[in-house]
Formats: structure tokens, C-alpha cells, sequence
């Protein structure tokens, strides 16, 4: 409970004319430190009175008002106890006032002499914003109030306050009196307050009572100066702020090069930094029909939609973000056209955005894209919620727009560094290959070579080798001559595929004639041997399959060597379709051979794979072949794979081929495909030779 009313309250009662002004705590001090030195600096014996809000603020001067008491015997000092303050009678009186006390809040002193008089009478304005920077700016504590010579003004100042301590110490009441007495003051009043009735001179001339045009004029250039200085100290503590805000998302978001975490470090940050009811980002195309939020930042009290699917083509903001390449905000949606349009012309898109709006709570609005050189990545949607809109500011947008680059720049580098683990691994895999390539060819073309090299040396060595054993050489030499041939071949047929430098020769072929061909090459290549039954069952009239005619016969002649290789005279091989989609037909060559473990399956398809290993091996081949196959099936978009019962159950290989979708064209005939499969397979020859 506060003891006395404001000083200034009461004075202002008397004087209702006189208008307070605004001071800042500097020039409230300068004035003080002034009038104090008037005292100190001059012979009279004045009477003055100081209250100091608070005990603290009394500690500051307690030396200079020491020095004053030396001067006068009526000093009174006035204050809020912290410590050690307390009614005192010494060099001066003191009053220690209740911490309730309406004193707390003014600031006065009074100084009365014979010759001279002037007096500081003032109340500080305390609001929010005061509040918040009063500890960093102690300077800039506003109040209000009045500071004045007018001997009246200072009279009925000095009689107020006296009075109040008075009542904080009755035991006074006679010192007091003596100073009533010494400086002719007007009477006590029976009130609380002083009324009009009781002042002498009603009329006041302001203008005749008004100090010195010099200082005047030296107070407002002081006071001007303080505001300047106020507007500059705020703006500059906004910028170290907002710079503050951007440095301390730039270092944490470069501390990842983990997309999520970058994205979910900048909202959170940036929605704390600029307090806004919610903060999402998301990332998208320009292009993109919709986008999912995959980061927020809440403020206490908002509803999440965080995994919620928000438009990108259906809405209008953002494709007006998108073609002016820059930020977009709304003050308010409730009343924005872009959002709220007449029934009639309303379209779909304005209509979603509106119930976007309504399910969200938003009610001001930015959203600042995501751009680096050009490419959006994502949007910063910045959203409040009310109870009222908000006016966005350009600096926030400024800011806001920094953070987003930023991002940007996060986001690519994060995307450069997966590209290059990427990179990196791809590399690695393709350095090991090739060790293991190299490995391999080696031990693969050194087997043969070996036994050509043994062959040769025997028949220049021995001539006296008889006609069959010499015979028996050459064939064994020429035998492995052949299988280096064919290992080279199909190494190369195999990196020339790997490395993407085939020409397809896509055409509409008719897949019957396909297999007939490539069974009369096998034919052709296994004459001295029998062969299992062979049953093509493949339709004449099937739809045409679109391939690049060579390559399909060359993986139909590969498999089918293999179900020949792997199985039994008594076994049967047989070629089929079928189809279980619009556009592709899956072909099966199966072999009631040996079969696969379904553990090897897969690993059938590597490189230089043979069950028995190349060393044992039996049946000649190069270990390439299906390996070869697999690529030249994904030339066409198609997939080859192989099942099996396991060992002795056979197997059978599948693959597909896409259907000629487009037109029915004339058929290419069965010559016709030979042919350029011959003069393909002679061109190959020749340039491998
Ligand atoms: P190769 O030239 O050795 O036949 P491939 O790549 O064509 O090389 O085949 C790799 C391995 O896959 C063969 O060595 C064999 O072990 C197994 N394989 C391929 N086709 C069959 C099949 N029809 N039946 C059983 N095993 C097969």
C-alpha cells in the first residue's frame, strides 16, 4: 500500500496550467548534479529536500550529499530502504519511506534559498518495453515531470513533501516548523491536498516563470539527443538481434551435412528467434503437385500439421511465390483477396486455400522460398495465429529471406556430400572390379595359353613324336586357342555393353522366329554332339516384342547353349512364353539338367561364375555368358532371372521383352533377321579380330 500520493499528482492539482515534460534519467541526473552544485558552489544556507526512489540510488550521491549538509542544517534525504537506510537525524535528516510508497516511482529535489529556487518534481513512466530495457539501458528510463525556478512552484513542492515527512517522522514536527518558518513558507493545509483556495497567487504567467532561454533550449538538445540516441541504441540492438538469429542458424546448420537435421535446426531456431505461432519448411519442386511438411517449430497452444500434405499446384500463394521468385506475405487472410474472393468467381484452388487457412488458424501469413542458382529446394512458411494479425516487417522479411539461403547453401552442400559418399563408394566397388577383373582374365587367358604353350614345346621339342600323339597336340593347342577366342570376345561383347557404348537397333520382332534362329545357331555350333530334345513353343502369331534384333537372339543362343551344356542327352529343353502384363512378355528357356543350388541363383550372373570353378571345368565355357545376357536385357528396360528345384531338379531362365506398343508393322522375316544378325556377328568378329 502506497503511504502518500504522487508528489507530481498534487502539484499538478494546484497548477492544473502547468504541462510535465518527458526526461530521460540522464538529464533527470544532470539537472540534479546541476542543482546540487548550485548549493554547494554558493553562501547560502538553502533548504533541500532529495528523494531518491531507492536506497541505491542514494548510495551514488551520499558523499555529495555530505558535502551539502555542510552547507545547511535543513537537508532531508529521502529513500526506500535496501540495506542499511533508515530514519536517521545526523548530517542530515533521513527518511527512510515505506517500499510501497508512491516515492518509489518519483524522482524529486527541491532547492529553496532566499535568493534562489528551483525544484525537479517528476514520476517514471514505466510500460513494458521500459521494462524489458531497463537493465541493459539504465540511461534511458523515461519520466515525466516537472523542473522549474519558480519560487511558488518549488514553495508548494517543498510543503508537500515535507508534510509526507512529517508523517514518516512526527518527531520532526519542530525542525520542520523552523524551516516553514526560515524560508516563509505558505501554511500547512488541513487536507491531503493542497487546494487552488489555498494558493495565494491563482494566476500563474508561465512564460514570465520560465528559466533561462539558454538552458531551456539546452535541456530539449539534450533531451532530442537522448531520443536520437534511444531510437539508435534500439535499432542497433534489433540488427545485433536478427544478426545474432542468422549467425547462430548459419553455424548450427553448417555444423550437418544431414538435410533433416539442417531443416530442423533452422525452423526451430528461426521460429524461437522471431517468436511466430508457427514456423514450417518444407522441400519441393517447382513443379510439384504437393508437398509434405516434414519440419515445424509450435509455439505453446498451436496445433501441429506436421506430415499433413500441403498444395503446390492448387495453390495460388505459392505459385506466385514461384513466379516472382521472392517472398510473399499477408498481413491478414481473413480480409486478403488472394485468399477471400466473391462466390462467383471463386475457383477450386482459391477455394482449398481458404479451407487451408481455416484449418491451420492463419491468420498473417509469409512464405520465403528456398532457391539456390535458380533451383527452388523448399519454402519457409512463417505462420501467426492470433488473436489479431500482424503487419510484417521488410527487416523480418530480410531476415527470413537470409535464413532461406542459407539453407540453400546447406542443403546443396548436404546433396554434394551424398553425391560424393556416393561417388565414393561407386568408386570403390568399380576399383575393387576391376582388381578382381584383372585377377581373373589373367587366371582365365593363363590356363589355356599354359596348355598351348606345353603343346607347342612338346612338338618342337621331340620330333620324333609319333603322327597321333602329335596330332592329339595340335588339336589340344588349337582347342584352347578357340576358348581364348571366346573368353576374349566375350570380355570384350561384355565391357563394350558395361560401359553403355552399344548402338541399340530397337525394331518390332516376331519372337518365334527369334527362337528359331538362335536354335538353328546352337544347332550349327553343337553339331558333333548329341542334344537333348529341344521343343520351341513359342506362338507364330504372338504380338510383336520390340528389342534390337541381334542381342535378343544372341541371349535366346546363350541360354539355350547352356540347357544343352547342362543337360543330359536324355533331357529335354523347352522355349516358352507367357505374359502377365500389357507390355512386356516373359520368355522362359527351361532344362531338365542339372540344375542350381538356390543359393547360387543370383551369383549365377556374376562374372566368370562356374559351379565347378574355372580350373575343372568341363563343358568349355567362359563363365561370362549370362553375365553378358543380364546386360542386354536391361538395354531394353527388361529383367532376367533363374529358378531351380535345386541340384538335378533343372532350371529355367526368364527374361522379358517389352511389346511393340506403338503399330502394327510389317513383319521383319525370318531372313531378313538372320542376315543382319550374320553380318552383325561377322563385323564383330572382324573388329575383335
Ligand atoms: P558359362 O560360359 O560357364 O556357361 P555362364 O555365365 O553362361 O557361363 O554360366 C555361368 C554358370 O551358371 C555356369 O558355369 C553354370 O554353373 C551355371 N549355369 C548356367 N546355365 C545353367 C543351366 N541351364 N543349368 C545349370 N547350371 C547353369
Amino acid at each position: 500500500m502506497s503511504r502518500s500520493k504522487s508528489v507530481l499528482t498534487q502539484l499538478l492539482q494546484i497548477f492544473p496550467q502547468w504541462r510535465p515534460q518527458m526526461y530521460f534519467k540522464a538529464s533527470l541526473t544532470a539537472l540534479s548534479h546541476a542543482m546540487e552544485d548550485q548549493v554547494l558552489a554558493g553562501s547560502e544556507e538553502p533548504l533541500v529536500i532529495a528523494s531518491f526512489q531507492r536506497e541505491r540510488f542514494y548510495r551514488q550521491e551520499a558523499q555529495r550529499y555530505r558535502r551539502i549538509a555542510q552547507k545547511s542544517n535543513q537537508v532531508y534525504v529521502l529513500a526506500a530502504p535496501e540495506t542499511d537506510f533508515k530514519h536517521r537525524s545526523g548530517d542530515y535528516e533521513a527518511v527512510a519511506f515505506d517500499c510501497e510508497d508512491t516515492l518509489t516511482q518519483e524522482w524529486h529535489l527541491i532547492v529553496l534559498g532566499k535568493s534562489y529556487s528551483s525544484c525537479l518534481i517528476c514520476q517514471e513512466k514505466i510500460t513494458a518495453q521500459t521494462k524489458a530495457i531497463t537493465t541493459a539501458m539504465d540511461n534511458n528510463r523515461r519520466f515525466e515531470g516537472i523542473w522549474t525556478f519558480d519560487r511558488q512552484v518549488t514553495e508548494q513542492a517543498a510543503n508537500i513533501l515535507l508534510k509526507t515527512i512529517l508523517d514518516y517522522r512526527p518527531e520532526l514536527e519542530e525542525k520542520i516548523q523552523k524551516a516553514r518558518d526560515q524560508y516563509k513558507l505558505p501554511n500547512q493545509f488541513k487536507g491531503d491536498t493542497p487546494q487552488q483556495k489555498d494558493i495565494d497567487n491563482t494566476t500563474w504567467d508561465v512564460t514570465n516563470n520560465n528559466p533561462d532561454p539558454f538552458v531551456q533550449r539546452l535541456v530539449t538538445y539534450l533531451q532530442a539527443g537522448q531520443y536520437k540516441l534511444i531510437k539508435a541504441n534500439r535499432s542497433l540492438a534489433d540488427k545485433e538481434h536478427k544478426e545474432r538469429l542468422i549467425n547462430s542458424v548459419t553455424t548450427a546448420i553448417r555444423l550437418s551435412l544431414d538435410p533433416d537435421e539442417i531443416l530442423q535446426i533452422a525452423v526451430q531456431k528461426l521460429g524461437e528467434g522471431l517468436g511466430v505461432c508457427r514456423c514450417l519448411v518444407y522441400r519441393c519442386k517447382e513443379t510439384d503437385p504437393t508437398a509434405t511438411i516434414e519440419h515445424e517449430f509450435l509455439n505453446e497452444g498451436i496445433h501441429s500439421i506436421k506430415g499433413q500434405t500441403w498444395p503446390l499446384r492448387h495453390n495460388p500463394l505459392f505459385q506466385e511465390v514461384v513466379e516472382l521468385r521472392d517472398a510473399l506475405t499477408i498481413d491478414n487472410a481473413i480480409n486478403d483477396p488472394r485468399v477471400i474472393k466473391g462466390k462467383e468467381e471463386t475457383t477450386s484452388s482459391e477455394q482449398s486455400l481458404q479451407i487451408l487457412v481455416n484449418r491451420c488458424s492463419i491468420l498473417s501469413w509469409m512464405l520465403v522460398p528456398i532457391f539456390y542458382r535458380g533451383r527452388l529446394l523448399g519454402m519457409l512458411e512463417l505462420h501467426h495465429c492470433g488473436p489479431k494479425p500482424i503487419t510484417w516487417k521488410e527487416e523480418d522479411v530480410a531476415l527470413v529471406n537470409a535464413i532461406a539461403t542459407q539453407i540453400g547453401v546447406a542443403l546443396i552442400q548436404a546433396e554434394a556430400y551424398a553425391n560424393l559418399q556416393d561417388l565414393n563408394e561407386q568408386l570403390e566397388a568399380l576399383d575393387r572390379t576391376r582388381s578382381n577383373l584383372v585377377a581373373i582374365t589373367g587366371h582365365e587367358l593363363r590356363t589355356p595359353l599354359s596348355t598351348i604353350q606345353v603343346c607347342l614345346e612338346s612338338l618342337a621339342s621331340e620330333p620324333d613324336m609319333s603322327p597321333e600323339l602329335r596330332q592329339v597336340m595340335l588339336n589340344t593347342a588349337l582347342q584352347d586357342a578357340e576358348r581364348m577366342r571366346k573368353l576374349v570376345q566375350d570380355f570384350l561383347t561384355l565391357s563394350q555393353l558395361e560401359s553403355g557404348r552399344v548402338e541399340w537397333n530397337i525394331e518390332a520382332l516376331n519372337l518365334h522366329e527369334c527362337v528359331e534362329l538362335s536354335l538353328s545357331n546352337v544347332r550349327a555350333r553343337h553339331k558333333d554332339t548329341q542334344l537333348p530334345d529341344i521343343e520351341n513353343l513359342v506362338k507364330e502369331e504372338l504380338p510383336l516384342v520390340k528389342a534390337d534384333g541381334e542381342w535378343l537372339v544372341e541371349v535366346l543362343a546363350k541360354l539355350l547353349d547352356n540347357a544343352c551344356k547342362f543337360t543330359s542327352e536324355e533331357g529335354k529343353i523347352t522355349i516358352e512364353v507367357s505374359s502377365h502384363s500389357r507390355n512386356h512378355i516373359e520368355v522362359t528357356v527351361a532344362d531338365t539338367g542339372r540344375g542350381i543350388e538356390p543359393k547360387r541363383l543370383e551369383t549365377v550372373f556374376d562374372r566368370f561364375y562356374q559351379e565347378e570353378g574355372a580350373l575343372r571345368r568341363s563343358t568349355g565355357g567362359t563363365g561370362l555368358g549370362l553375365a553378358i545376357c543380364r546386360q542386354i536385357v536391361r538395354g531394353w528396360g527388361g529383367k532376367i532371372w533363374a529358378e531351380s528345384q535345386g541340384k538335378d531338379h533343372g532350371s529355367q531362365f526368364h527374361f522379358t521383352v517389352p511389346i511393340y506398343l506403338d503399330q502394327i508393322p510389317t513383319q521383319p522375316s525370318n531372313q531378313s533377321i538372320a542376315r543382319s544378325y550374320r553380318s552383325k556377328q561377322k563385323a564383330r568378329g572382324k573388329r575383335r579380330k
